[in-house]
């Protein structure tokens, strides 16, 4: 798939949001994301998937994680494309873990995936599952990272679309000096 091909499905879908937006942090941005909105239409979650599952082919990927909830459909697809199983992480308390008596057996190779990644807070989590419980982590595949290239991993990582989200304070910000409306992510408005 090209980056255009891939940016028309986020935008037509909504999960790409461009505007005046005020976030819960009181800081207003230019774009907003909501992976949801494009995770809901399976046939373009599987596109999207089978293209990052064909990123890291012939890896000897044995198993796919990604953390609940936006990781589970991302990792189900992407395994499906590899034909592999697929795992999820969830808090508790709090912590990352892996429950459901899931398994990663010793030396297992497995592919930590994300819908989007802001910090990478959440993988680096994952990560940390995976390897406290003797697996190996091959790399990392994302639909989104919009971290602006700071998220870095220590792992080969793959990203559908790479994107900075500018945000600014109220004061500074250049599109309510233009006097645009501000709308709220997540309202009806959007
Ligand atoms: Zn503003």
């Amino acid at each position: 798939m090209t980056r255009e091909e891939i940016v028309d499905i986020f935008t037509a879908t909504g999960a790409m949001l461009t505007g005046h937006f005020r976030l819960t942090s009181g800081k207003h941005s230019n774009r907003y994301f909501q992976c949801a909105q494009v995770l809901q239409h399976p046939r373009y979650t599987e596109r999207l998937c089978h293209e990052l599952a064909q990123r890291f082919a012939g890896q000897g990927v044995q198993t796919v994680i990604g953390p609940a909830m936006g990781g589970i459909l991302v990792s189900y697809e992407v395994a499906r494309a590899l034909g592999v199983r697929s795992l999820f992480t969830e808090r508790e308390n709090g912590k990352m873990t892996l429950r459901r008596n899931f398994t990663i057996t010793p030396g297992e190779k497995v592919l930590v995936v994300e819908d989007v990644i802001t910090t990478g807070g959440s993988v680096a989590e994952v990560i940390e599952v995976v390897r406290n419980l003797g697996g190996q982590v091959v790399g990392v595949g994302v639909l989104v990272d919009r971290s602006n290239g700071q998220a870095n991993l220590g792992l080969p990582t793959e990203a559908l679309l790479t994107v900075s989200v500018e945000t600014f304070t109220p004061e500074d910000c250049p599109l309510c000096a233009q006097g645009i409306p501000t709308v709220k992510p997540g309202s009806r408005q959007v």
